[in-house]
């Protein structure tokens, strides 16, 4: 028998665009957000318009970290091409104080603290997105930072314009405190855009971060000032299919391997979300 959906409501919407979102769900109940694992999803669900009683579910990656017990926050895009998305549509439709249903968080796209001997996995980890599959990456942060981690980051998020780089700014400030240990290359695919105005940064798609060009690095080897391996980095990627193959294309030939295809003894460097 399936557990019954809780209630939850919108209590914060900031559009960052006409078409992007950062929502936050507080359980309508007043009990605190439930325990999950940075990287997992929330299924949330709504009754549509001419549907009846019929709850239409969607998966959503929560962008806050587990330690934030208040609410649920989530980075949302309206799907509009080539048709409207059925439940986005009605998603941003809604204003603060509305009513949806939401699932317990599930999911393994978590962070591997171990490697398959068991010893800790001390590698750098980086983290690579496209769009909203920023939205997991925001929670590993912010946990790794919660609990001390030592851990090594790097961060790339590809959008197609400035102003669809969310938390830039909250990036911005960790990259700055981190002393290197937090390293944030944000990239537009459009910086002709008029919404990439005053954009000053690295221009094109995530994935050319990591391509090595003439002078044998890549713009992510020359910030961290050392060529990736698998050895000494592990890789997450989240976002849409077509970022995901490209990513992989590029590593696959340094010796990567990700969890689709595992090495024998079972170990990988690369950990995989697609949203479609
Ligand atoms: C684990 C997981 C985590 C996710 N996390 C996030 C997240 O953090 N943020 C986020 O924004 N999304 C996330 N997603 C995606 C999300 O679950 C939805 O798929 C997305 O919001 C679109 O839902 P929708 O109902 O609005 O669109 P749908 O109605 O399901 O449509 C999906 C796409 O298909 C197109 N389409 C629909 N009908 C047709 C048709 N007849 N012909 C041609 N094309 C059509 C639509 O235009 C749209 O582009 C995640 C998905 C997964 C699996």
């Amino acid at each position: 028998m399936s557990v019954q959906p809780s209630l939850g409501k919108l209590i914060y919407r900031k559009d960052l665009t006409s078409d992007l979102a950062v929502i936050r769900i507080q359980p309508s109940d007043g009990s605190p957000v439930p325990d999950f694992k940075p990287g997992q999803f929330v299924t949330l669900g709504l009754k549509l318009d001419g549907e009846g009683d019929k709850i239409t579910n969607r998966a959503y990656s929560l962008s806050s970290p587990p330690e934030e017990k208040r609410y649920f926050e989530l980075y949302i895009k309206w799907a509009q091409e080539p048709v409207p998305g059925k439940f986005t549509t009605a998603l941003f439709n809604m204003k603060e104080g509305d009513e949806l249903y939401w699932r317990k968080p599930a999911g393994a796209f978590t962070i591997e603290d171990r490697k398959v001997d068991g010893t800790p996995d001390e590698r750098m980890l980086i983290l690579v997105a496209s769009g909203t599959g920023l939205a997991p990456f925001v929670s590993y942060v912010l946990h790794l930072k919660a609990v001390g981690s030592k851990r090594r980051i790097a961060l790339l998020h590809g959008a197609r314009n400035a102003k669809e780089i969310g938390y830039h700014d909250l990036f911005e400030r960790l990259a700055k405190d981190g002393n290197g240990s937090f390293i944030y290359l944000p990239t537009v695919s459009r910086p002709n855009d008029p919404s990439s105005q005053g954009w000053t940064g690295h221009t094109g798609r995530v994935e050319t971060l990591l391509v090595r060009r003439d002078s044998s690095v890549s713009e992510l080897e020359r910030a961290l000032g050392n060529r990736i391996t698998p050895e000494n980095s592990f890789f997450h990627i989240c976002g849409y299919s077509g970022t995901i193959e490209s990513v992989i294309s590029i590593l696959q030939p340094l010796g990567f391997v990700s969890n689709r295809n595992k090495r024998k003894d079972g170990s990988f460097d690369i950990k995989i979300e697609t949203y479609g």
